[in-house]
Order: C-alpha cells, then sequence, then structure tokens
C-alpha cells in the first residue's frame, strides 16, 4: 500500500520557515503586507479568502482586504490596482478569481505589478518561468514542487505525465517538472490513449476536476500519484480526480484530498508573499 504524502505536514513546514522569515523582517522594522481583492460574493472565493487571512495571521503578514461589490466596473478595479501597484506599504497583490462575468481577467492580471504578483499569473512572470529564471511561481505547481523535494521524491529521468493543460496548474506544472529533469507529457481530453499514456508514468499529476478520473487501471506499480483536484462526490464531500482506495494499492506515494494539495497552495502563496517583501527591501 502505498505510504500517503501529508500536505498537512509539509505545508507546516513551510509556513514555519516563512514564518522565521517573517519575523526577522519585522525585527529589521519591516513589515510584511499581502492585499486581497475579492469582487462579489462567490462562496467559494468568500473562503479561499478567508483561509488566505487566516494563514496571514498564523505568519504574522498583514492581510488587507478589499471586499468590493459585484457590479464594480472595470476602472474602478483596475484604479484600486494601480493604488496598490504604487503603494510601498504593500508587498503582495492578489486578485481572487474567478471574476464577475464583465470583468476581463486577463486585463486584471496584467495591470499587477510582476513585482506584486504573488499569484504568479502576470505575462512577465509566466515567462520567467518558461526560462527557468523566475521570482515567483504559481501556487498549486510549486507546492507540489515542494512535496516532492520534502519527499525526497527523485524526479530526474522520470517519466512524468500530467493530465490537465490549465495555465494555474497543468502547463506551469509541467513546465517545473521539466526543469526538474523528468521526461513530460502533457495530457488534456483531446488525448488518445490516455489510460496506456498514464501507464507509462513514474510520477502521475492529475489536475482534471473530474472525480473518480484516475482508476487504478491507468496507474503503474509503483508510481507516485499527485491528486490535485477538488471536487465533490455523489455525496456532497470533497474528493480528488483519483480513485483513491483503488489506486493507493498500486502507487508508491499519494497525496490525498483534503490534506494533500491544498494545504500546499495555501502554503505557497505565503512563500511568495515573503518573498515579494524580501525582493522590494533588496534582500533577496
Ligand atoms: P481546468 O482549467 O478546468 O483544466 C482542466 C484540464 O483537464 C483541461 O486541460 C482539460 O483539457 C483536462 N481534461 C478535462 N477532461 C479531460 C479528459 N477526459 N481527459 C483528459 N484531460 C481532461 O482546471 P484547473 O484550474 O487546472 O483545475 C483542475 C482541478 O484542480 C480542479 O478540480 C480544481 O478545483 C483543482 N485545483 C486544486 C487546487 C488545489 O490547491 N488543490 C488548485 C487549483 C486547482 P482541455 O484543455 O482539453 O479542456
Amino acid at each position: 500500500m502505498a505510504q500517503i504524502i501529508d500536505g498537512k505536514a509539509v505545508a507546516a513546514f513551510v509556513k514555519n520557515r516563512e514564518k522565521d522569515k517573517v519575523a526577522d523582517l519585522n525585527n529589521q522594522g519591516i513589515k510584511v503586507s499581502l492585499a486581497v481583492i475579492l469582487v462579489g460574493n462567490d462562496p467559494a472565493s468568500c473562503v479561499y479568502v478567508a483561509n488566505k487571512r487566516k494563514d496571514c495571521d498564523e505568519l504574522g503578514i498583514n492581510s488587507i482586504e478589499y471586499a468590493l461589490p459585484e457590479e464594480t466596473t472595470m476602472d474602478e478595479l483596475l484604479a484600486l490596482i494601480d493604488k496598490l501597484n504604487k503603494d510601498k506599504d504593500i508587498n503582495g497583490i492578489l486578485c481572487q478569481l474567478p471574476l464577475p462575468r464583465h470583468l476581463d481577467e486577463t486585463q486584471v492580471l496584467e495591470a499587477i505589478s510582476p513585482l506584486k504578483d504573488v499569484d504568479a499569473f502576470h505575462p512577465e512572470n509566466v515567462g520567467r518561468i518558461m526560462m527557468g529564471k523566475y521570482e515567483f511561481l504559481p501556487c498549486t505547481p510549486a507546492g507540489i514542487m515542494e512535496m516532492l523535494s520534502y519527499y525526497n521524491i527523485e524526479t530526474s529521468g522520470k517519466n512524468c505525465v500530467v493530465i490537465g493543460r490549465s495555465n494555474i496548474v497543468g502547463k506551469p506544472m509541467a513546465m517545473l517538472m521539466l526543469h526538474s529533469n523528468s521526461t513530460v507529457t502533457i495530457c488534456h481530453s483531446r488525448t488518445k490513449n490516455l489510460k496506456e499514456v498514464c501507464n507509462g508514468a513514474d510520477i502521475l499529476i492529475s489536475a482534471v476536476g473530474k472525480a473518480d478520473f484516475v482508476t487504478a487501471d491507468m496507474v503503474k506499480d509503483g508510481a507516485v500519484v499527485i491528486d490535485v483536484g477538488m471536487n465533490r462526490n455523489g455525496a456532497g464531500k470533497l474528493c480528488g480526480d483519483v480513485d483513491f482506495e483503488s489506486v493507493k494499492e498500486k502507487a508508491s506515494m499519494i497525496t490525498p484530498v483534503p490534506g494533500g494539495v491544498g494545504p500546499m497552495t495555501r502554503a505557497m502563496l505565503m512563500c511568495n508573499t515573503v518573498t515579494a517583501a524580501l525582493k522590494q527591501n533588496g534582500l533577496k
């Protein structure tokens, strides 16, 4: 049976490390501040924003929330981002996605200063990831890399299959695995013979968003299985993409949902915020 990769434990490790850095900065008279913009009342977004506040509180990071009404205009949102970009007391800026339909997500993400872009969604930061010369990484792929490193999981020369090609998970994940010398295959909804492709994976990373999508017959004996999915099953319970019960009998290591990738995503936002503060103060 697979060893369970404990995302909560790794997240606690990362948060403690970052907390020490925040304390060091505070001792030098530097406060660390994260601005979080929430437009509208999407229930999931409200929970995510509340969790971010909790994490900031835990680490001693000053969290400033801008809860804007659903009918906020593009001009109003861009004006706020411009003000935060110029505010020397703000180190990181995050605009919670998804935005209400009338707002242009791309334009909003491009408006955030790349130096304060703690989600790493700005095209400049995306380009840097491609080149392997980055300051910020998107939180979920970065969290997965931290987990692999924490558990000393060898990536060099391994076959890695990433299912999913979104800008926030699949693509950057594949790029990071490539930088860490894996041979990477990216799969998506048009991929043919998905089962066969997945069976070749030493490291299988699923970011699809469908419960029970990855079944045991898609997993090679002894593979490392990373489940990014966050779904609700028929009973309304939070679950990943992976049929955990059957796959854990074949994999050598596996992340659970909840308690796997999710806590790491949260921890890496704190990491990026501290990095932004260090950079802006010439300390990194
Ligand atoms: P997304 O933008 O919807 O992307 C899903 C990807 O899955 C797409 O590339 C899609 O292919 C692919 N796909 C869909 N059906 C497929 C199929 N039958 N075979 C192969 N590939 C298929 O989703 P996302 O934002 O990347 O998120 C993916 C999942 O991760 C969601 O459950 C999300 O909630 C979760 N998530 C979790 C965290 C965390 O912290 N744990 C963070 C972010 C996201 P096409 O491109 O061809 O459509």
